[in-house]
């Protein structure tokens, strides 16, 4: 212990940044100093560690270089080095062997739980329930910081209209508003509520991606261009970053894509201008995959050391696996092309959350074994992630009454693949989940004893294995199974079918110009329907789907997209009453492809309605006008009634706040929740305003029979506008107002903002 002890003083007169009784800035003051240029650079460069980090490391390749860069104290992060036993190993040779024993910040893709997952996040943004989705990001932080990691690659706030594009299952959807509350709900899950909850050992470092305009991919073609206006940009796109930033969230992603010819990479505009500059941003940005290597092919950069150059003057302080910035910024700053302040600007901001998650304190907080095995898939974790998934549901369509199921006496046909399905209900991005771990909605019906439950699958979803990397194939020709499941169903009171995409259709590179059914399912379903029409049609799907016919035909619809471990637990309860569901579209569903993009919160044209029924019109002659479901829509086992909207005054002053309420009254049979949505319309500005945007939501849970008043205020923060050159405006005039459970009604008013 003496011998420690001494050992300990001795390095904190060589290493005074271990002074826990300086602050951070102090503590950074005291490190950069001692910094060589390599050492700093080094600080600027990510690897990943997909080989298992714990062994020797591959001779020759990357992986060898890797270490022996490590070795030198030439990288200050790495990502995707699984569990506590591989984090100890690279982080040992980061604190042990290097000069400055600096320790790595290790990053992850937790990006809709660890290994207990959570639904998708586009399916959390269904539940509009900020403190569940707090929750389910907080479970993640639990046992992502039991595994090793102190930093996640999440959330992404890219706000997005496009279903054809295979991330939008990774945001919240197409609303700025609630992209930007839920936003907040996340970081603040993952990190805590403040800066100084970094310092706890179940919390992680969040990062705010990507920026920026990821979303708005041309045709949604994953890394496509964007070309994009500044109204969008600043109104759209930007203001869920800003309310990360303002919540605190401590890194930023850059973005593969092109904003207006310039890669989000090297955008001086969006990172130094806007981020680091409007809005005070003093965590750091790492850059995407490769991207600072991509602005060659983008045909930015004329080779490696322009695009390092390039990359570090926009402000990207990190360069995730590019591997340039190790490779050209000692050089460029030495020829003086890049100034060392610039430098010394990236490593500050990389210290500062390194020392704001206490790793300098204690390099091993993260990596306690004990901890790991407690924490990962507990039960705590799982009832959590169960919650989650339960309030993700949206209820598209219920005719009939077949829902909820009666708890006994019902024979109940359960058809589709994807019904018998262990691995697709985890969804895209589930890095660290073992395959095969959800809870199907057949073994999650099964509990349900008292009813007759028989399984066919009808016919497969896919042919082979689907994997992350690979692309999913789906059968198209094998209907073997057409002839049981028919005969089942037609024995069948109820039918319960099991649809949509396989879990890795969407995700990354995973774009689609086909929104249906795909595979032999929506034969299959006609096929069912002739011999049975009582079809509950569970959806399961990481986007909106095109499903005219369903919408049409089936009496009951239930969304479910990929709901993660608990999927089948989750689905069965809201089948059988036991939840009754909440949830509301945070995207609007189209009724075909050409369609798209689709949102609520579009524009009027100049010839808005269908007024004397000609042709002259903005309008398509072959499909109605509006989406198959709406931005904000969902049904409920019970019925709400809504009633007596007020505002409290015809005309404000302003910077007044607007005061409105409303009285919601659960008129049905059953105890429920329903999503109070508040939307307005500013009839005429200096910029054609939307002709709708949510500004206001309330989660209201009713027992039956209960009335309950439910109130909002409008400030200037929703009552303005960006304009073209960014700056906020709030301008006089008259505003439509509407309070209802979806975006396509509710009871109107409006009022007037006087000079
Ligand atoms: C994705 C990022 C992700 C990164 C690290 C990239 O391909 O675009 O969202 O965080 O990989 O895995």
């Amino acid at each position: 212990v003496f011998a420690l002890f001494t050992a300990g003083n001795m390095n904190a007169q060589k290493k005074p940044y271990l002074d826990k009784n300086k602050t951070i800035e102090q503590r950074i003051d005291l490190l950069l100093p001692l910094m060589t240029l390599e050492e700093k650079v080094g600080q600027m460069n990510q690897y990943n560690g997909f080989w298992d980090v714990t062994g020797p490391a591959p001779k020759g390749g990357n992986a060898e270089l890797k270490y022996e860069h490590l070795r030198k104290g030439w990288v200050g992060s790495m990502l995707t080095v699984r569990g506590v036993k591989e984090v100890r190993a690279v982080q040992k040779i980061a604190v042990e062997e290097t000069r400055l024993g600096i320790p790595l910040i290790i990053g992850f893709d937790v990006i809709h739980g660890y290994k207990t997952l959570s639904p998708i996040p586009l399916a959390e943004a269904a539940s509009w329930d900020l403190e569940a989705i707090k929750k389910s990001a907080a479970i993640a932080a639990d046992e992502a910081s039991a595994s090793g990691i102190n930093w996640t690659f999440g959330p992404n706030v890219d706000i997005t209209n496009d279903a054809r594009w295979g991330r939008v299952m990774e945001g919240a959807g197409e609303d700025p508003y609630l992209g930007s509350k839920i936003a907040v709900a996340r970081v603040k899950g993952f990190q805590g509520e403040t800066i100084a909850d970094l310092a706890k050992v179940n919390t992680i470092a969040a990062c705010a991606k990507h920026f920026a305009a990821y979303g708005y991919v041309e045709s949604g073609r994953d890394y496509n261009l964007v070309d994009i206006s500044n109204s969008k940009l600043f109104n759209t796109v930007l203001p869920p970053f800003e309310a990360a930033t303002q919540a605190g969230v401590r890194t930023f992603m850059n973005s593969f894509n092109l904003v207006n010819g310039i890669p989000a990479t090297g955008n001086v505009f969006l990172q130094r201008d806007i981020l680091k500059g409007k809005w005070k941003f003093d965590g750091f940005v790492v850059s995407d995959w490769a991207s600072v290597r991509e602005m060659i092919p983008h045909g930015y950069a004329k080779d490696g050391e322009d695009a390092a150059l390039k990359a570090v003057t926009a402000g990207s302080d990190m360069d995730m696996e590019s591997h340039l910035y190790v490779a050209e910024l000692v050089k460029l700053v030495e020829s003086g092309k890049v100034k060392e302040a610039l430098v010394d600007d990236a490593v500050r901001r990389i210290l500062r959350v390194k020392f704001e998650l206490g790793l300098f304190d204690d390099p091993y907080k993260y990596c306690d074994e004990k901890r790991e095995k407690a924490t990962i898939g507990n039960k705590a974790n799982n009832d959590g992630v169960l919650d989650m998934a339960k309030k993700s549901i949206v209820l598209l369509k219920n005719d009939k009454n077949l829902l909820p199921l009666k708890k006994s006496g019902q024979k109940i046909a359960l058809i589709g693949a994807l019904a018998n399905d262990k691995n697709s209900p985890l969804g895209s991005w589930r890095i660290a989940a073992e395959d095969n771990t959800a809870v199907s909605v057949l073994e999650g019906m099964q509990q349900y004893k008292n009813n007759q439950l028989v399984f066919e699958k009808g016919a497969d979803l896919i042919v082979g294995k689907a994997t992350f990397l690979d692309e999913v194939v789906f059968n198209t020709t094998d209907k073997s199974g057409f002839e049981a499941a028919k005969t089942t169903a037609k024995n069948a009171d109820v039918v319960v079918m099991v649809l949509g995409e396989h879990g890795f259709q969407s995700g990354e590179g995973r774009s689609r110009t086909n929104l249906d059914l795909p595979g032999l399912q929506q034969e299959l379903l006609e096929e069912i329907y002739k011999v049975n029409p009582n079809i509950v049609l569970v959806l399961n799907n990481g986007r909106p789907l095109t499903i005219p016919w369903a919408a049409e035909h089936i009496p009951a619809i239930v969304e479910a997209w990929h709901l993660g471990t608990q999927t089948g637990n989750a689905v069965a309860q809201v089948l059988y009453g036991d939840y009754n569901p909440s949830g509301k579209l945070p995207i609007s569903f189209p009724r075909n492809v050409g369609q798209v993009p689709i949102y609520y919160n579009n524009y009027s044209t100049g010839r808005p309605v269908n007024a004397d029924k000609n042709v002259f019109w903005s309008h398509f002659s072959d499909v109605e006008k509006t989406p198959q479901f709406p931005f904000g829509f969902g049904l409920s086992y019970t019925k709400f009634d809504y009633k007596n909207l007020k505002i409290n005054k015809t005309a404000f002053a302003k910077g007044e706040p607007v005061q409105v309420s409303v009285e919601v009254t659960n008129s049905g049979n059953y105890d429920g929740k329903e999503v109070v949505q508040l939307y307005i319309h500013d009839d005429f500005a200096s910029i054609a305003r939307p002709v709708e945007e949510l500004k206001g939501f309330e989660l209201v849970n009713l027992k039956k029979g209960e009335t309950k008043t439910v109130t909002f205020t409008l400030t200037d923060k929703e009552l303005g506008f960006y304009d073209n050159s960014g700056n906020y405006l709030v301008e006089p005039g008259t505003f439509k107002l509407k309070v209802g459970g979806s975006s396509d009604k509710g009871l109107e008013s409006g009022f007037e903002i006087k000079e």
